[in-house]
């Protein structure tokens, strides 16, 4: 076995995370609805939605039989609604077919790429594959000053797998890159494989991985608009595939002819129009200026609610699959 995979799984024994709800079995289903709702989220902010979610959909089976919208609305807040998306239609493949149960097999499943699904095969069968999610690539770059690209360190992850072990191996791994080698403040003096680290030997921890130039997220502005007509407000379900496909958003005003738009197309009658506090969105590929118009409205027609949309009242609306910005102008409304 290799230094580093012997170090690791000797210094997991004693320090690794533990007690996490999904350590405990090798049920397949379980395992992958861990790992994909711990792609880019913390532990700490996954628990309570893998709690949720097994409580309301225990297995495979009643997963794939729910309603897309039932299945995001359990998300909503967890971001990366794609992910909810993939979920519920590979639910629906494996609901069919049994879990894939190779490596290779369960990559091809909507929304797991190939480090996912090394980890679920990992867990689940104990297959020897290797995974490369950010925090794993951090470790390797630093400890093997392996700064050459992704081929060099899918290469070198292959390399160091144990023969047996795996299971252990792999958590470590996550663990070491997740609680000590950090991206800000690695703690090297407690790490199972500093004596061997590169990056710490040529005192480069600061430097490695070579940062990819970033460059400025890109903004889009979108006005929305909040129409009101007592204490009902206008949602409408957002096209997929697309941003928050699927969720219930407020209508997007159109660039002109805000007044026809509303009655022709939405068949709302407009009283009155306030801006209201501007919000911000992060999304990984852009920033999203939200500027939201509320609308009073006089009187509302039939069409208003065809075509995916609804009249909710205020606190209804509130439990309904949203995305947050829709949450929290919302919750403004009814403060
Ligand atoms: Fe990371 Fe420091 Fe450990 Fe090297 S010694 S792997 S830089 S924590």
């Amino acid at each position: 076995m290799s230094t580093f995979a012997s170090a690791l799984i000797a210094w997991h024994r004693r320090h690794g995370r533990r007690g996490l709800p999904w350590q405990a079995t090798r049920d397949p289903y379980r395992v992958w609805l861990s790992e994909v709702m711990l792609q880019q989220t913390q532990v700490s902010a996954v628990i309570p939605y893998y709690e949720r979610f097994l409580r309301r959909f225990p297995d495979v089976w009643s997963l794939a039989s729910a309603s897309e919208e039932d299945v995001l609305e359990l998300w909503a807040g967890l971001g990366y609604y794609a992910r909810g998306r993939n979920l519920h239609a590979a639910a629906r493949i494996i609901a069919g077919k049994g879990f894939p149960s190779t490596a290779a097999a369960i990559a091809e499943l909507p929304g797991v790429g190939r480090s996912t699904a090394a980890a679920i095969a990992a867990f689940a069968f104990g297959e020897r594959a290797a995974i490369l999610d950010g925090n794993v690539k951090r470790v390797l770059s630093r400890c093997f000053a392996a700064d050459g690209g992704e081929k060099e360190l899918w290469q070198l992850a292959e390399r160091l797998l144990p023969r047996r072990g795996i299971e252990i191996y792999t958590q470590a791994l996550m663990d070491l890159g997740a609680t000590v080698c950090t991206r800000r403040s690695p703690q090297c003096n407690r790490c199972p494989v500093q004596k061997n680290c590169i990056a710490r030997k040529q005192d480069r921890v600061a430097e490695l991985p070579t940062p990819r130039p970033r460059k400025p997220l890109p903004q889009k502005r979108v006005t929305w608009l909040v129409l009101r007509r007592g204490g009902e407000v206008l949602l409408e379900k957002r096209p997929a595939p697309g941003i928050w496909g699927g969720l219930w958003s407020f209508p997007e005003a159109p660039a002109k002819h805000l007044e026809s738009y509303c009655r022709s197309t939405l068949g709302c009658e407009l009283q009155s129009m306030k801006e209201l506090e501007a919000l911000e969105h992060g999304f990984t590929h852009f920033r999203l200026l939200i500027r939201p118009l509320l609308c009073e409205v006089a009187g509302k027609a039939q069409r208003a609610e065809s075509a995916g949309r609804l009249w909710l009242d205020l606190a209804d609306a509130a439990g309904a699959a949203l995305p947050t910005p829709v949450k929290k102008l919302l919750g403004r409304l009814s403060a």
